[in-house]
């Protein structure tokens, strides 16, 4: 019996150093008022419509809308640069990957656009320690979590007997994974915020890190 492991990017493996509006006023100074709310509100129905590139759409209407003296094309690739600086892999984290990744097919499965997702394995070395790299707006995919599509997809990518998936978000991420037949861990129970989800308590899939679900996926954990 061979069973994969996925992990998600963003505030599971990955951490921010800066908040996202932080990372908009880093790429966009002196924005004008009310221009970072349109941007969050276009990329993000962008990002569900499972465009490729809503960075694009999202800055195209600002340059639309708003008197932003740059073109949308510089306005991507700064912001894509902002928030790939802000972007640290903690070293426990790696070293649990890499541990598992030794022991088990591994992949990482993720909502995001294909070209900033891959600059952020690249950017931290992931690419070469996992075996797949499914990301949701890529178009050969084109599922999002919690949608079942990109298990799947996953599960084309690297097949195996089970599937266990490692996630920050309960909603997108346990749900999700479960709804597709998969086993999950739970991760610091925290939303992106900060703010605790109330949403998960008690569930016997919450873990503190990445580091103590793969201890109890690699049955090290003494259970
Ligand atoms: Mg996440």
């Amino acid at each position: 019996m061979t069973t994969a492991v996925f992990f998600d990017l963003d505030l599971t493996l990955l951490r921010y150093t800066a908040e996202f509006e932080t990372i908009f006023d880093r790429a966009v100074p002196d924005a004008p008022e009310g221009a970072y709310d349109r941007y969050l509100s276009v990329f993000f129905d962008a990002f569900e419509d499972l465009a490729v590139d809503p960075y694009a759409v999202g800055f195209e209407a600002l340059t639309d809308e708003f008197d932003i003296d740059d073109d949308p094309e510089a306005l991507v690739a700064r912001y894509a640069a902002a928030e790939l600086a802000a972007t640290t892999v903690p070293a426990s984290a790696r070293e649990a990957l890499v541990r598992v990744a030794d022991r088990r097919p591994t992949g990482i499965l993720t909502n995001g656009a294909p070209a900033v997702q891959r600059a952020k394995f690249e950017r931290h070395d992931l690419t070469d320690v996992v075996d797949a790299v499914v990301v949701s707006n890529d178009p050969a995919v084109a599922s999002r979590k919690p949608d079942s599509g990109i298990f799947e997809a996953a599960e084309t990518a690297l097949p195996a007997d089970d599937y266990v998936y490692v996630g920050d978000t309960y909603d997108e991420d346990v749900v999700g994974a479960r709804n597709a037949g998969w086993e999950a861990y739970h991760v610091g129970g925290e939303g992106p915020d900060g703010d605790p989800t109330d949403d998960a308590p008690d569930d016997p899939a919450s873990v503190e890190s990445v580091a103590d679900a793969v201890a109890r996926i690699l049955g090290e954990d003494g259970a």
